[in-house]
């Protein structure tokens, strides 16, 4: 009981502070502590299954041992030194992050955001070299890339761009999976067209083949960059290491974040050899942070322990259950429309609020995410196995049914 107290009060202290927020976000009443494995525990020692992953972040999973390891070892010897300097990280992590994303040269940022802010520059960079006057981007409706004005600015969703007015100039959205209306936007003033292979916050829609295919054809008629936007559903999540790879269909600019850092605040832009020669030089851009040595390591470690683990062959292994699991949910509930996703991203569309189901499930200890359209979304770390799957499962049910 003296303990329960003590943890009450601990958790009034936590809640008062956090007054000093601006509140810009309604969170779950609980408070994490720490992690393991795909467990997460609240500060009164309640377990959580998580099937969120910190928003698809936490690939690897919680207090990984090796990562950790090297992570504190970086700390004692050195964080930053801005990029005036060489570190031994920088250029390790660029070229271990190269070979996953079959990519040529990378920029490296502190998150997703600024990994498309440095998208939308290159491509703006490699029109006015060209002094095509191409300026404008094609976007997607439902697409998420991310809260600042230029990332917000091709994001498909009105109400998060609406109080923010102007945007950038010259941005235009098509429909999703509609080559048709992706044609009808194309002019010559196009600069570049941006797309997530599979919408997360969208609501978990995947691009058909076609699409993908028609737009690289599109953008490699009329010079046209294709800037795919893997922040969520790369690294490993679709079953590919990088989403695009399964389409065959290469971007000439892809942006990455969320998994690459396993929580260590890192994003990066990349580029194909053909962009790389004819965009950003030195001047053109730059970040304090971007790219230390800590944030670096992480890439590294993690690239390494996803090799060393098979993590893309386990996500194989595990997902095909995760899906005759949801299939069997779609059929069993009235309330379930439809599943969506592959690999470990994936949903389940709801005829009612989303919400409601999260917060029951968080009672029953699971820790779920939504996404767009009542969907729930399935973005666990990397590393379930089927037991947790089937605990999820469980828990959902009561969640549903409660
Ligand atoms: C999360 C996300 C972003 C934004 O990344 P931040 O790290 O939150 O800035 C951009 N694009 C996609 C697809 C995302 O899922």
């Amino acid at each position: 009981m003296m303990k329960k107290a003590g943890i009450i009060m601990i958790n009034e202290k936590i809640r008062e502070a956090e007054k000093n927020l601006l509140h810009i976000y309604n969170r779950f009443p609980i408070t994490l502590d720490h992690g393991d494995g795909v467990y997460l525990y609240d500060t009164d020692g309640k377990q959580y299954l998580d099937f969120a992953a910190g928003i698809a972040v936490m690939g690897l999973g919680y207090h990984n041992r090796e990562l950790e390891d090297a992570l504190k070892e970086q700390i004692t010897k050195l964080c930053h030194t801005s990029n005036l300097y060489y570190h031994e990280n920088c250029g390790e992590a660029a070229e271990a992050l190269n070979k996953a994303s079959g990519m040529d040269k990378v920029f490296f940022t502190n998150s997703g955001t600024e990994a498309i802010e440095g998208a939308l520059k290159t491509a703006r960079k490699y029109a006015y070299l060209k002094q095509s006057g191409r300026y404008e981007f094609i976007a997607m409706e439902d697409a998420f890339h991310g809260r600042s004005i230029g990332a917000v600015s091709v994001t498909g969703t009105k109400a998060y761009r609406e109080p923010f007015e102007p945007m950038l100039q010259g941005v235009h959205f098509a429909e999703y999976n509609n080559l048709d209306s992706v044609r009808a936007l194309v002019n010559e003033k196009t600069c570049a067209i941006i797309l997530e292979p599979l919408q997360g916050e969208g609501g978990i829609h995947p691009a058909t083949k076609e699409f993908m295919e028609g737009i690289r054809k599109i953008c490699d008629e009329q010079d046209i960059l294709m800037i795919c936007d893997e922040i969520q559903c790369g690294m490993g999540r679709t079953g590919f290491m990088f989403a695009w790879q399964e389409y065959g269909v290469k971007p000439d600019i892809l942006t990455m974040a969320k998994a690459i850092g396993n929580g260590i605040p890192v994003g990066a832009f990349a580029v194909t050899e053909k962009v790389a020669e004819a965009s950003m030089k030195p001047g053109d851009h730059g970040s304090t942070y971007g790219g230390n040595p800590l944030a670096c390591m992480a890439v590294k470690k993690v690239l390494e322990l996803f090799e060393k683990n098979q993590i893309v062959e386990h996500v194989n292994e595990v997902a095909p259950y995760l899906t005759q699991r949801l299939n069997e949910l779609v059929e069993k509930y009235d309330c379930i429309s439809e599943r969506r996703g592959k690999g470990l991203i994936q949903g389940i569309v709801l005829t009612k609020n989303p919400v409601d189901v999260v917060k029951k499930a968080l009672e029953q200890g699971l820790i779920m995410i939504t996404a767009k359209e009542k969907t729930i979304r399935f973005v666990p770390p990397l590393i379930i196995e089927k037991k947790h799957i089937d605990e999820m499962i469980e828990k959902l049910e009561c969640a549903l049914t409660a």
